[in-house]
């Protein structure tokens, strides 16, 4: 495995993941350096060493950090952020789009008539329904929006992505993604 493809999970001091969108993951360099300075204790390794003229460690890949920091309580306003707190589902048909791939973005009150490229006014819609319904609003177009666009918190778009697990999670990082989801009864 390259050392590029050992990044460490960073944790904050409650050892609660720094961020789940994105996944907050450190490369090698960055985490050697924080240990250099102290500011992170290794929780868990992989079997990887590296050497330095004078010594060598097991790579982390899962750290966490001395002291807590405040997590943003909004996400970031990012393709991702808006695929994600929309499940990737089309909001007019109910389209579920897998990968996000046949998704676009649909500005709810269009550009023209003033709508806002934000939170509030953008949704996910299948590529049939934003063409369908162009440059009007869905009252214009008689299109149904299943939910009103809203700006989410972490903790709402976190509840929802346990549905959609990032692709690659190296084994020693799950249980600190999974340990405080709920419980299917
Ligand atoms: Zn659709």
């Amino acid at each position: 495995m390259p050392l590029e493809a050992c990044p460490a999970l960073v944790l904050n001091a409650d050892f609660k993941p720094l961020s789940y969108f994105p996944l907050s993951l450190w490369s090698w360099q960055d985490v050697i350096k924080a240990i250099y300075l102290d500011r992170v204790a290794v929780v868990e390794e992989y079997d990887k060493v590296v050497h330095s003229p004078s010594a060598e460690m097991k790579l982390p890949s899962v750290i966490s950090l001395k002291e807590y920091v405040k997590p943003n309580v909004h996400p970031n306003f990012t393709r991702f952020n808006v695929f994600l707190r929309d499940r990737f589902t089309c909001q007019y048909c109910g389209h579920v789009a897998g990968t996000g791939r046949d998704l676009t973005f649909d500005h709810v009150i269009p550009r023209r008539q003033g709508g806002r490229t934000s939170w509030e006014n953008i949704t996910s819609a299948c590529p049939a329904c934003n063409f369908k319904k162009g440059g009007r609003t869905p009252q214009q177009a008689r299109m149904h929006l299943r939910t009103k666009p809203y700006r989410p918190t972490v903790f709402s778009l976190q509840n929802v992505g346990r549905a959609f697990p990032p692709n690659y999670l190296h084994d020693s990082w799950r249980d600190f993604l999974y340990w405080d989801s709920e419980l299917d009864s």
